[in-house]
């Protein structure tokens, strides 16, 4: 038997049954909130991180790995620690930018680009590294916020497991909500090292996804905007 056929089928968008092996190695997704449980905050970070270092021992153990090795020992404590504090503190709400605004006294009501805010990630499939950059615009509602805000929103959305096009449309419903305007959009292209390390072994392709809200669904918005992200290399 293979191992696809051990896993139960499931239904996705009605289209057809898929296993959920396949949903994995095609990168299929079922929500745009990252999937929860309802009591995913009870436990402390330092609970947490013991439970993984300790499942993640029994991993490297599994494998065959001699973890009374000086180089190993401290890999279980270490990836927890990771996990936890750096590459999945996206998961917390509590560690989401705080956002102030400001008044956009100078009536600045053109569009704002910030590109190439580069970001990890982590395919939430196969959890290895997602490597990518987006781009990310608005047009001022009469509020603005910091520039940096912009890239922090970026980078708390790519701390978690995640699907690229779940990630783009995250960043896009959260600076609309903080915002208070439909006027975002949001570009990414990225890299995913689950398909260039594994599976298919293609280390050339990369994913682009969008989202355009309010007046970026404009043909000459959406003009400008392609503008100033591909045609305008500006080098300092
Ligand atoms: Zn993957």
């Amino acid at each position: 038997m293979r191992l696809a056929d051990t896993f139960p089928k499931v239904e996705i968008n009605g289209l057809r049954e898929f296993t959920l092996d396949e949903i994995g190695d095609e990168h299929l997704f079922t929500s745009l909130e990252t999937p929860m449980k309802a009591d995913a905050h009870k436990m402390n970070n330092d609970e947490k991180k013991k439970r993984i270092a300790f499942h993640f021992r029994e991993i490297m153990e599994t494998l065959g790995l001699d973890l009374t090795d000086d180089s190993l020992n401290g890999t279980p404590e270490r990836v927890a620690k990771m996990y936890v504090e750096e590459i999945f503190s996206g998961l917390n709400p509590a560690n989401k930018p705080k956002i102030a605004l400001f008044d956009n006294k100078y009536r600045y009501n053109e569009m704002l680009v910030e590109k190439n805010i580069s970001f990890y990630s982590n395919c939430e499939h196969h959890f290895v590294p997602i490597i990518g950059k987006a781009h990310v615009a608005y047009i001022s509602n009469g509020k603005v916020i910091g520039l940096s805000k912009l890239n922090r929103v970026v980078q708390y959305f790519a701390k978690r497991p995640q699907v690229q096009e779940r990630m783009t449309v995250q960043i896009a419903k959260e600076l609309q909500s903080v915002l208070d305007t439909e006027n975002i959009a949001v570009i990414i292209e990225a890299k995913h090292l689950c398909v260039s390390s594994r599976g298919v072994q293609d280390d050339t392709s990369t994913t682009v996804t969008s989202y355009y809200g309010g007046l970026f669904k404009d043909n000459n918005k959406l003009t400008e905007l392609h503008n100033y992200i591909f045609n305008n290399q500006f080098t300092l």
